[in-house]
């Protein structure tokens, strides 16, 4: 029987003569590094502070994207419905406004330009 061994998970007190391994890994802690559950584990706990870091910035990013595009459907909805009132006096601000929002899906969803024949 060979020497037992720590899970090489950092803090992870887990040792190779409790329980089932993994090669360096206790079984928990292998779980969810192979993304297959393992969320009793140190390997989780250790990611726990990343994991609600990315969420949070997610959020945030989410919170931005509300505030910008509410700005641009204000001032869309504004637009149309001056246009509609009078459109020749109109037409020059609806155009801005849309381009504001065309800026702002470039922006948010960049595409490669492709020509219609498939060639630039
Ligand atoms: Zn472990």
């Amino acid at each position: 029987m060979s020497t037992p061994f720590k899970c090489a998970v950092k803090d992870c007190e887990n040792h190779s003569h409790q329980g089932k391994f993994v090669g360096l890994l206790c079984s928990p802690c292998h779980a969810f590094v192979a993304g297959d559950g393992g969320l009793y584990s140190q390997a989780y706990r250790n990611s726990r502070s990343m994991i609600d870091l990315a969420v949070a910035m997610e959020r945030e990013a989410i919170g931005q994207k509300l505030d910008d595009i509410e700005v641009v459907a204000k001032r869309l909805a504004l637009d149309l419905e001056c246009v509609l009132l009078n459109p020749s006096k109109w037409h020059n601000e609806a155009h801005e406004s849309l381009q504001q929002y065309r800026n702002l899906m470039d922006t948010w969803y960049p595409q490669e330009h492709v020509s219609p024949l498939g060639m630039d």
